[in-house]
């Protein structure tokens, strides 16, 4: 932490503490009022931390040089355009300590949060419900460990967001090199690799409205360009090796198939167009086809179903779950993307007719 309490109740900076104060003063803890301690460092910019066997919940001693780092360099970066910004602020209301609140001068009041830790899908939602609900934006920077590089992990899915459209990016901060780093265009390409696009800027040089409209800006892709075309789908061996698959979704997997007295190699290939993988189904897309086209079958020819049926496909079926990552800035209607790019695959294949818009029929009840 940068800032700490003095005896008589007023906060003093680390930086300032070093340089006014002669003699040593006792400090206390923002949060849990415990003593703390100033800790000059040649790795961490000066800070104050807490005496061993802390349990402080507000101030871990987790704290890396990173984020005092990026919380400093944020700080300058509000001062500097003279928008008006607190660090380390306490929000009773809220039980909540930003690592940054600003407050513009068309009165938008917004948390910052450099996100440099993991964090669990609940205290996310918990923490932005917190926010949103008393009058607060908040943006959640990422630090240096959500960077994506060849894959994505359920952390980095976590703070995944679209403004509008159906395109999903990440942002991120590396406070060392003082460079926003921005993954726009996400999504699995035909070679089940992550695609984006990746672009960084200097901090410095921009102001906090030309960062707004870069983040907020509306992806230029036409939509799934990269996707359209040629279907490829996963190769024979790799199909068979699912075989050896021991994970739960596999096994269940396997067991329905034996159960409906399919045969793996004998499933239809669109069943496995690439990619499998995808931003929020957690369950293979082979998996999910396959229940999906069941659910249909068992449904009925002639029977109809629409978009808003999706739930009872999704949520209803506890023999063949389908598994979302959490991704908590994600609206459900660009969950259901996949779900509606498979139905014209479905259309193609004779087994759905479209009847009205987002309405269709289905017209055959085997493969
Ligand atoms: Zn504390």
């Amino acid at each position: 932490m940068f800032y700490a309490e003095m005896k008589d109740g007023s906060r003093v900076s680390a930086a300032d503490y070093l340089v006014f104060c002669e003699k040593p003063e006792e400090l206390y803890c923002p949060g849990c009022k415990h003593p703390v301690f100033c800790k000059k460092g040649t790795k961490k910019l000066t800070h104050f931390a807490h005496y061993s066997n802390s349990d402080c919940k507000q101030f871990s001693e987790g704290e890396t040089a990173i984020h005092l780092l990026g919380k400093q360099r944020l700080f300058d970066w509000f001062q500097k355009q003279k928008i008006t910004v607190q660090m380390e602020a306490w929000l009773p209301k809220l039980q909540q300590r930003p690592d940054l609140l600003i407050q513009l001068d068309d009165g938008r009041k917004i948390a910052i949060e450099y996100q440099c830790s993991p964090i669990s899908n609940e205290k996310l939602v918990e923490r932005t419900k917190g926010y949103l609900n008393n009058g607060y934006e908040v943006l959640w920077i990422c630090g240096p460990d959500y960077f994506i590089n060849q894959s994505l992990s359920q952390k980095q899915r976590l703070f995944l967001y679209s403004e509008g459209g159906a395109s999903f990016s990440l942002l991120c901060f590396n406070s060392e090199t003082d460079e926003l780093l921005f993954y726009d265009d996400i999504y699995y390409n035909k070679r089940n690799q992550v695609h984006y696009n990746f672009s960084k800027k200097k901090l410095c040089q921009l102001s906090f409205k030309a960062f707004e409209e870069w983040y907020k800006g509306k992806s230029f892709r036409s939509k799934n360009r990269e996707l359209e075309g040629t279907n490829f789908y996963l190769s024979y061996s790799k199909r068979m090796s699912l075989l050896h698959r021991k994970d739960y979704s596999h096994r269940l997997f396997l067991e329905q198939l034996y159960i409906r007295n399919h045969s793996l190699h004998e499933l239809p290939n669109w069943l496995f167009y690439l990619p499998t993988k995808d931003l929020f189904y957690q369950t293979p897309a082979y998996i999910w086809k396959y229940y999906f086209t069941n659910w249909l079958f068992k449904k009925g020819v002639g029977e109809f179903i629409q978009i808003s049926d999706f739930s009872e496909f999704i949520e209803h079926s506890k023999e063949n779950p389908v598994i979302f990552y959490d991704t908590p800035f994600v609206k459900e209607k660009n969950r259901n993307q996949p779900l509606l790019i498979f139905i014209q695959e479905l259309i193609k294949q004779g087994i759905l007719k479209e009847s009205g818009r987002n309405k269709w029929r289905v017209t055959k009840s085997s493969f």
